[in-house]
């Protein structure tokens, strides 16, 4: 069984230099700090349009073509980090905003659709490896990191991200939050390695503990859920027991 790292034996040396031109409190930034220690010096990175531009690379000269490259196979990794909106042009919704969520563009109501289920989608490329991970998580996504550098063609990793102003709280709270997402079942920590499906980390646990916290729990803490009434927020309840009950009962 493979050594879980810890915040003590995690390296040292560091890719990024301090200081950072995200927003105050942004996921990203550990994601990207502790990936980048995974993946180590000889690492090359392409940057789509998104907030980490501000960080690294502009388009045309670090922009991709996702499906494509997966579906040929081509050898590498590529991380999808989710703050669930249009956040770097004024917070608009995009296809993984949750149903519900105020935004920009869905001030009113908030968003009509489902959540844009990305791993799935990039699972059915049949990819040696898929894992979905958060920034509240950051010793599980440098764990994955490593597991599957061996791996052929293809791999993807989708990062949940809290992110203040596209969410709505106070900066501070972020790794709560990310947490909270992850306690109430509401998103999942997994890895899917040649095509096996395994929840991982705090995902894994709480198959043990068959406990979840409510999800009225996480919406409480963002502004952009403030629409949401009672019936959807027991539809949405109902749709993640119906899921851990798979879980559990895969587990039997
Ligand atoms: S808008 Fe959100 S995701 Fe983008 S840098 Fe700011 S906190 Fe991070």
């Amino acid at each position: 069984m493979q050594v879980k790292t810890t915040i003590l034996s995690l390296p040292t040396e560091e890719f990024v230099h301090p200081g950072t031109r995200a927003c105050t409190g942004c996921g990203l930034a550990i994601a990207y700090r502790v990936g980048l220690k995974a993946l180590g010096k000889d690492t090359m990175l392409v940057v789509p349009p998104s907030c980490l531009t501000v960080l690294q690379g502009l388009f045309p000269v670090a922009s991709t073509a996702l499906s494509g490259a997966a579906e040929r196979g081509d050898n590498f990794i590529y991380f999808c980090y989710d703050n669930e909106g249009y956040m770097n042009t004024g917070a608009q919704r995009s296809g993984t905003t949750p149903i519900g969520a105020i935004t920009a563009n869905t001030p009113f109501k908030g968003k009509l659709q489902q959540k844009k289920d990305v791993p799935a989608i990039m699972a059915a490329h049949k990819l040696s490896y898929v894992a979905a991970c958060s920034a509240a998580y950051p010793l599980d996504l440098f764990d994955k990191i490593k597991n599957c550098m061996h791996l052929p063609g293809t791999k993807y990793f989708h990062i949940h991200i809290p992110c203040p102003p596209g969410w709505g709280y106070d900066p501070r709270y972020g790794i709560k939050i990310g947490r909270l997402a992850v306690e109430t079942g509401y998103y999942d920590l997994y890895e899917i390695v040649n095509g096996e499906f395994k929840l991982t980390a705090a995902s894994e646990k709480l198959v043990e503990k068959r406990k979840l916290v409510p999800v009225q729990e996480y919406f409480r803490t963002q502004s952009r859920f403030r629409l949401l009434t009672d019936a959807q927020i027991a539809d949405i309840q109902q749709k993640i027991d119906e899921k851990w009950a798979g879980y559990y009962n895969k587990d039997e």
